[in-house]
Formats: structure tokens, C-alpha cells, sequence
């Protein structure tokens, strides 16, 4: 699917709204020019659902509901299975996309594997839900307790991975049985798409995956409608407040994924040349720094701290910036101009308020680069750990390096924060990784280095980064609810 508007752009789709099994090409909520954020140039029209479109799509999810929770499971497994292999088979041209859509370098499109990844974890999960019998403790009887679908599950997400954050949340939803209406916002409309397209292929009967990109608008009506039974959400705190006051009023449950601004210490002991690499990449380069758990609060014990900043400035300077559709790339763009001056207003308060010292980067890449939103990795040391810089989620490719004394002092600086989605930590001391890890307030620790998100370990935070678990059994379990069943005998 093309548009005049991106035909000389490879692959792109055609922005699109999927309601219960048909494509509208338009919506009320209006359309949205698409900037591709590596060329700053329009790329596409995305149509905007409106609230008719909101109410379409929960009216065609709560129709199908029924079906597809009665449908058999090992029929429902295979629908996954086959939904899985589409992402896999796809996964080239999903990263083409996805490098159009939010300047992920197709270099680092590994998240896509990982995504069919969950998509064939939760396909395992359809056929092995299983209740339980529990002792008929005071009367005779057969008691027992069957985890349900809840019914319709509106699921919002954000725009720096959507399709992988889909199969986190959306994936799981539907293995337990429910319908989904999901809502990525109009800054990331397009894999979403093949999203929609490729559910209809596997087999999901229509309605069952409706796929609305909208604005603020487009999510506000769909977490108020009443035939919403639980909601997904992942974006910024803000919005969760939001969500949440309309969430208190019809009493509806939901998760919240988070942002953070997850710590990474570096031990005296550690492999300083493997904690440099992966302090560099994590911090700043992945996504360029636009992933809620990355570790982009580096904490450098005193003894080490001079060779490690030396390490990561050079480190800094060698990584290929530029276009996303290249493979020598390794680095692309932040999303937008609004999120440049942002991520600028920050570096320049940091600088005048001297609450930490720039050492690397801090300017946008002019040249052949102007068009589109880039700042090469930038690294600030010596910051304050109570300033801005420190304690925000700067969602830019922005590392801020603390030194501390020792492993309390560490621990208390890591600690010092209102998000608690991930932490970090380099030691060769098993005794300190084990301490240390019980001791920090986080959602997950990693030490050593990053298994990226596996679907069979729960993921998310604590404090401002929010509550529910994305993975593992306790992923499938949000999307389910328990019915206890007592007969008498
Ligand atoms: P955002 O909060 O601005 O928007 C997220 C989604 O909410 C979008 O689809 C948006 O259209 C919608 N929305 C906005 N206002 C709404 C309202 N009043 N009611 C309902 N929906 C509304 O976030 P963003 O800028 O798209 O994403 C970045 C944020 O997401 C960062 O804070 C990041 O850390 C977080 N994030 C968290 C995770 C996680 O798993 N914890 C993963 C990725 C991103």
C-alpha cells in the first residue's frame, strides 16, 4: 500500500484504521502528515480515529469477544503461532518501517526478532491456562477457580517501539481471550499497520485486533467508554494521571508502564572495558536514549571514575550517526523537533546552571544531517545528582555521570529517584551483585550486562514507573480474571 504522498518512500503503508476486520482510510478525528524524523519531510498521511471510530471499534471488539474466548484453544494457539511467523518472515521490511517511522536504525532491529519472540511465548501460554480445584473447606462440594478473559482490553501505546510494546501487551491480551482495541499514537502509525494486517492474516477473526492510531483525544474517549473492561497503557506519567482520574471514575483496572531513568552503578571491580561499551550503547545509543528502561544515570565509583569517563568520550565519538536505512548506522535520529528543542532545553539549563559538565557532543549534526532531528551521543559528568538532568527522563541520547564513594553511597544515589523501572550494575564481586540487586528499588535489575526483554521474565516498575507486569506468567495473568465456581454435593 502507497500513497502519492510516500511512494518514493520503500515500503512504507498507507496510514489506515482497522475496525473490526475492515480498513477505513479516513477517520473523524482528522489526518496527521507524517515526518519522517531522519529527512524532517512529510512522508505520509495517517488518518485519525475520532470518538465514532472509538465507538466503532469497542462495539465490533465486543461482538467478537465471545467467539474468540469460546473459540477451542488449540485453534487460537495456531492463530498465534501463525501470527508469530508472520512478524519473523516480515521482520526485514518491519525494520524498514520502523526506521521510517521513528528513526530506529534498521542495524538495530534485533527488537523485532523479539518481538515474535513474546508473540510465540504467549501462543504457548493459549492451550496451558489452566484453574485449579480448591478444598470445599466448610460445606460439601465441588469448589473450583477459572482464570476468565476480562473482555474488551483497550491497550495505548507510545511511539518509540510500538509493534514491540504491542506484542508486550496487546499479544498477552489476546492469549487469554480477550478482544483488543489498540491505539498507537499518530507519531508511529505505520507498523502498526502491518500490525493489523498480519492479525488478519494469521487467522484472527474480525474484530478481535482493531488497530486505531489517534491523538490524546482518540485515547481519552477510548479509556472512557464503558464497554472497556481493562486498560494497557505505556507512555508517560502525565498521561497515566490521566488515564487513571478516568479510570477511578468508571472504576475500570488497568497497567501502567512507565517511564524511568534507570541507574547503572559501576563498581571498582568491574570490567571497565565491557561496562564502558555497554554503558555507552545503553545510555545513549539504543533508540538514541528514547527507551523508558535505559540506563541513562550512570553512577561511577570514585576509584574509577576518571578512566571510565575517559573511556566513554571516546567511546562517544565513535559511533556512526546518521541515516536509519543504512546498515553501517548505528544511531538515528529523536523523533521529532518539538522532542530536539526539548532534549536542547535540558543540555542548555544543565550547562548554564552548572550543575554538571559537558564532555561529549551537546549540538545538533548540521551538514548533510540538517533536515533531519540529530544529536550525536552526549555526555554530561560531574552532574548533580538532584538537577534536572539527573532526576528527568530526558528520552534523548543524553548520558548523566555521578561518581559515588562507596557501595551504600552508590546504592543511595541509585535509589534517589522517582521512577524505578530498571537498574544496572557491573561488579565481579558475586556477593555485592546479590546485595546490591536486593537493595535497589527497581522493577528489574541487570548485572553484567542486558538480556534485553525476554518474554518469560515479568517487566515493569515501581514508584512513577508505574504498576502491572508486561512477561512471563504474571503477563498472561493480568488479562485474566478469576471466577470461583461452588457446587454442592
Ligand atoms: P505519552 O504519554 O505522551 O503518550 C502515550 C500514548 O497515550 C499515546 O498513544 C497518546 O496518544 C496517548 N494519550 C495521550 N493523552 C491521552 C489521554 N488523555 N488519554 C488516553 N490516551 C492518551 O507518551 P509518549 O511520548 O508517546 O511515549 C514516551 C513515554 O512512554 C516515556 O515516558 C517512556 O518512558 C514511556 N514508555 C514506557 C515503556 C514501559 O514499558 N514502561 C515503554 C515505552 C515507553
Amino acid at each position: 500500500m502507497t500513497t502519492p504522498e510516500n511512494s518514493q518512500e520503500p515500503h512504507l503503508p498507507a496510514g489506515a484504521l482497522l475496525i473490526g476486520g475492515e480498513w477505513l482510510d479516513s477517520g473523524s478525528g482528522g489526518s496527521h502528515i507524517h515526518v519522517n524524523p531522519a529527512t524532517g519531510k512529510g512522508q505520509g498521511q495517517v488518518p485519525l480515529a475520532g470518538i465514532d471510530e472509538v465507538n466503532r471499534a469497542v462495539s465490533a471488539a465486543r461482538a467478537a469477544f465471545p467467539g474468540w474466548a469460546r473459540m477451542p484453544a488449540n485453534q487460537r494457539r495456531d492463530i498465534m503461532w501463525r501470527f508469530a511467523d508472520l512478524i519473523e518472515r516480515n521482520s526485514e521490511q518491519l525494520a524498514v518501517i520502523g526506521a521510517l517511522e521513528n528513526g530506529k536504525p534498521i542495524s538495530q532491529s534485533s527488537s523485532l526478532s523479539m518481538t515474535a519472540e513474546w508473540a510465540r511465548y504467549y501462543a504457548g501460554w493459549v492451550d496451558k491456562l489452566q484453574g485449579e480445584v480448591v478444598p470445599a473447606v466448610m460445606t460439601p462440594g465441588l469448589d473450583y477457580v477459572l482464570p476468565e478473559p476480562y473482555g474488551v482490553i483497550a491497550v495505548i501505546l507510545p511511539w518509540n517501539g510500538p509493534f514491540v510494546i504491542a506484542a508486550m501487551s496487546a499479544v498477552p491480551a489476546l492469549a487469554a481471550g480477550n478482544a483488543v482495541v489498540i491505539k498507537p499514537p499518530e507519531l508511529a502509525p505505520f507498523t502498526m499497520v502491518r500490525f493489523g494486517e498480519m492479525a488478519l492474516e494469521a487467522g484472527f477473526p474480525p474484530g478481535v485486533v482493531n488497530v486505531i492510531t489517534g491523538g490524546p483525544e482518540a485515547g481519552d474517549a477510548l479509556v472512557r467508554h464503558p464497554e472497556v473492561d481493562k486498560i494497557a497503557f505505556t507512555g508517560g506519567v502525565k498521561t497515566a494521571q490521566s488515564i487513571l482520574h478516568a479510570a477511578a471514575e468508571s472504576l475500570r483496572p488497568s497497567t501502567m508502564e512507565l517511564g524511568g531513568k534507570s541507574a547503572n552503578l559501576i563498581f571498582e571491580d568491574a570490567d571497565l572495558e565491557l561496562a564502558s561499551q555497554q554503558a555507552a550503547m545503553l545510555g545513549m545509543v539504543v533508540n538514541s536514549g528514547q527507551g523508558c528502561a535505559l540506563p541513562t544515570r550512570l553512577l561511577v565509583q570514585e576509584s574509577v571514575y576518571d578512566e571510565m569517563v575517559k573511556r566513554l568520550v571516546s567511546l562517544a565519538a565513535s559511533f556512526k550517526v546518521g541515516n536509519p536505512l543504512l546498515q553501517e548506522t548505528v544511531m538515528g535520529p529523536v523523533i521529532s523537533e518539538a522532542s530536539m528543542q526539548r532534549i536542547e532545553g535540558i543540555i542548555e539549563r544543565t550547562v548554564s546552571s552548572h550543575r554538571g559538565s559537558l564532555v561529549a557532543g551537546g549540538d545538533r549534526l548540521r551538514d548533510e544531517l540538517s533536515g533531519g532531528f540529530f544529536l550525536p551521543p552526549t555526555i554530561f559528568m560531574d552532574v548533580d545528582p538532584d538537577s534536572e538532568l539527573a532526576q528527568t527522563e530526558v528520552f534523548g541520547p543524553v548520558l548523566s555521570v555521578t561518581s559515588f564513594r562507596d557501595e551504600d553511597h552508590g546504592v543511595e544515589l541509585a535509589n534517589r529517584s522517582l521512577f524505578g523501572l530498571g537498574a544496572f550494575l557491573s561488579t565481579q564481586n558475586l556477593n555485592r551483585a546479590h546485595r546490591v540487586a536486593a537493595a535497589l528499588n527497581a522493577g528489574y535489575v541487570s548485572v553484567n550486562g542486558f538480556a534485553g526483554l525476554t518474554p518469560a521474565a515479568p517487566f515493569g516498575g515501581v514508584k512513577n514507573s508505574g504498576f502491572g507486569r508486561e512477561g512471563g506468567r504474571a503477563g498472561i495473568d493480568e488479562f485474566t480474571r478469576l471466577k470461583n465456581v461452588f457446587i454442592a454435593l
